[in-house]
């Protein structure tokens, strides 16, 4: 985060009271959450803990059933519109049309911002240099491997220079120089000023990227700080981020549980193990 800029402290994305329900189910229980500008915001936990379900009410694609959202300022559930043109998402599965070229698929989404045409070939040109698909450009996506959906997918969420990235789990089926590249490419974002909300249970990325980290259990933040934050709250302070996350999540668990998670297993599988 370029802690240099004074806009650095002005928060970005913010949830108040956030909460969804899927009739008696509580997905998310009140979360109540601040991403300043410049960070690199990792939101972590174990599978079902509401990631997915607080990205899909951040992008518009469901409303919550009580609270608040504000982006870049913006009441996203009162002015949708101009709150959702601050963001940029990268969905965990590209949806591209498939159909398309890459330039073909620029134009089209350039078109849905309302950009100028040049521009979005212009920047569309830059990401494909960026990500060494240059030679690609004129070939139809449909023969494309999933990494190389994954980068057109992130060219096009960014065609329209968004000050908010939104990302879940962005290094799925990329290989090692490609994830060495876009870490890059993320840090550089935040360099420039730009915010990113990553999802990711691929906790050394989230280790070497994130200025802070919230871990969400059960539909509420358990969890929230910098790493050397978590690590004050955790048993050893050599702990790297998976062995923070384990301790944070199983003493959860406890106090969900009221007992031990190794009490949990079943007899076999606790003998076996
Ligand atoms: P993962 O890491 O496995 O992707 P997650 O943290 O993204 O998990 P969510 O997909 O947000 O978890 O799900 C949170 C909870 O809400 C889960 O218990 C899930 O079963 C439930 N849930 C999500 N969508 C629905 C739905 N449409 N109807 C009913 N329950 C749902």
């Amino acid at each position: 985060m370029n802690q240099t800029d004074s806009s650095a402290q002005e928060i970005v994305i913010e949830f108040t009271g956030l909460k969804k329900t899927y009739g008696a189910f509580e997905a998310v229980k009140g979360v109540d959450l601040s991403v300043r500008r410049g960070e690199l915001f990792g939101f972590l936990g174990p599978n079902g803990a509401g990631k997915t379900t607080i990205i899909r009410i951040m992008t518009g694609i469901i409303r919550p059933t009580d609270g608040r959202v504000s982006i870049g300022g913006v009441d996203l559930l009162a002015e949708p519109e101009k709150a959702k043109i601050r963001m940029g998402y990268i969905p965990d599965r590209p949806y591209l049309y498939e159909k398309l070229t890459p330039m073909e698929y620029f134009d089209f989404i350039g078109g849905l911002y309302a950009l100028d045409p040049e521009i979005a070939k212009q920047r569309g040109e830059n990401m494909l240099r960026f990500f060494s698909l240059w030679d690609w450009r004129n070939e139809l996506i449909e023969g494309f491997s999933h990494g190389m959906k994954q980068k057109v997918a992130m060219s096009a969420s960014l065609l329209h220079d968004p000050d908010i990235l939104v990302v879940d789990e962005p290094m799925v089926g990329l290989d090692p120089r490609s994830v060495r590249l876009v870490k890059d490419f993320f840090l550089n974002l935040t360099k420039r000023g730009k915010t990113i909300f990553l999802t990711t249970h691929t906790l050394s990325v989230a280790e070497d990227l994130c200025d802070r980290i919230g871990i969400i259990q059960r539909g509420r933040v358990v969890a929230l700080g910098s790493l050397d934050e978590l690590r004050s709250r955790s048993s050893d302070v050599t702990f790297d981020l998976e062995s923070i996350f384990l301790q944070i999540t199983e003493e959860e668990d406890e106090v969900a549980h009221g007992n031990p998670p190794e009490a949990r297993l079943p007899a076999a599988v606790s003998n076996e193990f």
